[in-house]
């Protein structure tokens, strides 16, 4: 790869300089085993399990490496491994950072089921865990314990989109001996690459922007080589959560148009913002493009651009309107996920630290609809409900 090249390029050729008779897309590899016809090879086979070896799929498949060698261009890290979803990469990512007695400092904005696996199964383990907002820089550093090994972060959130200041952060971590690791969901890899800013470790649910169709559950772990082969020799080979070949090469077909989608997601995510900001029943818009975004100077410097993915209070909190409104949306469907074609929303209730107590909020995801049907369904909806 030419360190040159821009993303676009790389999510394209990195990883596919070997063509199979010509074909302008890889084979999937759809094989559980690699046989040798010979001994002394299969003897002395290289047992690094994404070198030149393949053996069995557990370990590494053709597949998997293709769409891991993009992850890793993308990322600007030395490697990367794809799992068979987010949470898969995401616990073991962390269950490579602890031992009994270790604390994990994590931001409380973090993705349910993370926070779950942190509260309720690590702890099974003896590994302690608490948590901060995140948006005050010295604040966290001093909730770093003598015994925290992993500070995990998600910046931006994907709720109401707080951001953690990497550099700061990584800086005094890395002086402490203490693992980073962020969930860089909300970006896509593309607006934003915390590697570049001192992060160690970069998770993902692959599932949403990276494979971007709804079709697909994976997720990704990418960092130092260090850190990639002794995850693959521990957590991949003895927890094995890892991905299809024809998963994988789902996953790469719906990274060929990423840079592409990121962009157009980012034209989305802003206007509909500006639309919600305008509304009489909208109160606040949790948006990172947002020119008053609260962060707006660490947005500046750590990303590139947003994305589609944001979220509004309603000015009237009665929960039987925000029902109305939901259950009257026409085009927005209702649904958790998001990074795919389809346009979603999904009533909430938070409560994150800092906040004086529970607000309801709408997140919204915006697809590859027209913004102009968009706008009209919130619209009706809207005047239905409120
Ligand atoms: C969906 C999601 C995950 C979990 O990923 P899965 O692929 O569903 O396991 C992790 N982090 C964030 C921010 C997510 O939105």
């Amino acid at each position: 790869m030419d360190q040159q090249w821009g993303d676009g390029t790389r999510l394209q050729h990195v990883g596919e300089e070997v063509k199979h008779c010509g074909a302008v897309n890889p084979p999937i590899f759809q094989n559980s085993l690699f046989v040798f016809d010979d001994l002394d090879v299969f003897l002395s086979r290289d047992r690094k399990p994404d070198g030149p070896g393949f053996s069995y799929s557990r370990l590494g498949n053709p597949s998997l490496t293709i769409v891991e060698k993009k992850i890793a261009a993308l990322e600007r890290t030395d490697k990367a491994k794809v799992f068979g979803s987010g949470m898969a990469a995401i616990s073991a990512a962390l269950l490579a950072c602890v031992e009994q007695g270790s604390h994990v400092l994590a931001v409380d904005m973090c993705y349910g089921p993370t926070q779950g696996f942190l509260n309720e199964y690590l702890n099974r383990f003896g590994v302690t865990v608490s948590y901060v907002s995140g948006v005050d820089t010295d604040e966290l550093l001093a909730a770093i314990r003598p015994e925290t090994t992993v500070l995990y972060l998600e910046s931006p959130s994907s709720l109401i989109f707080r951001m953690q200041d990497f550099r700061t952060i990584t800086a005094e971590c890395r002086r402490r001996g203490i693992t980073t690791i962020t969930d860089n969901s909300y970006s896509g890899g593309i607006h934003q690459k915390p590697a570049t800013m001192g992060v160690d470790v970069v998770v993902h649910s692959a599932t949403k922007y990276l494979a971007g169709h709804s079709d697909l559950v994976a997720g990704v772990v990418a960092g130092s080589e260090q850190f990639i082969d002794r995850l693959t020799e521990r957590e991949i080979n003895w927890l094995g959560g890892l991905i299809m070949p024809m998963g994988a090469w789902l996953l790469m077909r719906g990274m060929r148009t990423l840079k592409l989608r990121m962009r157009h997601a980012e034209e989305q995510g802003n206007a509909l913002a500006q639309f919600l900001t305008a509304q009489s029943w909208v109160e606040r818009v949790h948006h990172v493009g947002l020119d008053d975004f609260p962060q707006r100077d660490l947005r500046d410097s750590q990303m590139s651009g947003c994305s589609s993915l944001l979220s509004f209070e309603p000015k009237d909190q009665d929960a039987d309107k925000l029902r109305r409104f939901i259950e009257a949306l026409q085009i927005f469907q209702l649904g958790v996920s998001w990074g795919g074609f389809e346009s979603l929303a999904v009533p909430l209730e938070i409560s994150p630290m800092g906040w004086d107590g529970p607000r309801r909020l709408v997140r919204l995801y915006a697809g590859l609809e027209e913004m102009e049907d968009l706008t009209a369904d919130l619209t009706q909806a809207a005047a239905q409900a409120w």
